[in-house]
């Protein structure tokens, strides 16, 4: 079933956004060449705790840390591991906090300063496909029409791949809720819109295929062809208004412009 959350829940719900998203912006700072991903995602869960929330990932379904890290080919789902950072990599970080009772989660994706422009070209196309998808989230139209927007500017206006397999999701009380929001799908389909609904709509797009593998840890899900992939991801409240964005990525790009290692896009 859906839930749907009353104003008071969806300013709890922002909060938990609020800190998702400094946490984003606390790791844009961390991000540097010769760091590990192990050793940031350290930070990030003291960093969460010590402002009064829970990671929302660690020990979800058994994930072992407090941030998703995927790095080039990886799509989502990366477990923060040893590998020493590059000037070429690509980074797609997901967090995830549980404040107050409800869940915010939002994601980034950051390149380092030698990254190849057609992997910032990937990332920029994601990132605005991310917002094609919140502009179709309004009160009547239904879940296919954000899905639409999404697959339509990746795939039919930029020629990359959507991954098919992972989706969005309501998100609450619980991480994961009702309804399945696909970057993928038809105008007119799906769950219609309705105010108090709050959604975590997260394109995840490949640069060639759109086949993806899980790795043998279980857990991490890269490109069957090896190639990049990108993923932003905002919680997003259905209203009365329009779109409400819960999570903020404006104070992840500020920190971004303080680290001379990881490039504006
Ligand atoms: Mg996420
Ligand atoms: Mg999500």
């Amino acid at each position: 079933m859906i839930y749907f959350k009353t104003n008071e829940e969806i300013e709890l719900q922002r909060l938990s956004n609020l800190l998702v998203s400094k946490t984003l912006a606390y790791v844009a700072s961390l991000l540097k060449t010769g760091e590990t991903g192990k050793s940031i995602d350290k930070k990030a869960e003291e960093f969460i705790r010590d402002h009064g929330g829970i990671p929302g990932f660690k020990g979800y379904r058994g994930f072992p840390a407090t941030l998703c890290m995927s790095v080039n080919e990886g799509v989502v789902h990366g477990i923060p591991s040893n590998h020493v950072f590059d000037s070429k990599d690509m980074i797609s970080v997901d967090c995830g906090v549980l404040m107050n009772g409800f869940y915010g989660d939002a994601a980034y994706s950051f390149a380092f300063s030698e990254a190849g422009e057609d992997v910032i070209k990937l990332m920029r196309v994601t990132r605005e496909s991310l917002y094609e998808g919140i502009k179709a989230a309004v009160v009547g139209n239904r879940v296919g029409d954000i899905s639409f927007a999404i697959q339509h500017y990746c795939e039919k206006l930029h020629g990359y791949s959507i991954v098919r397999e992972l989706v969005g999701h309501g998100v609450g009380r619980s991480l994961h809720e009702e309804p399945e929001v696909p970057n993928f799908g038809v105008r007119g389909k799906g769950p219609m819109l309705k105010e108090g609904m709050v959604l975590a709509i997260e394109p995840m797009v490949n640069m060639g295929m759109k086949a993806v593998r899980q790795k043998n840890d279980g857990w991490t899900i890269v490109t069957k062809d090896g190639k990049p992939s990108a993923h932003f991801e905002h919680s997003v409240a259905i209203r009365k208004n329009g779109p409400d964005i819960l999570s903020d990525h404006s104070i992840i790009e500020e920190s971004i412009k303080n680290n001379p290692e990881i490039r504006i896009i």
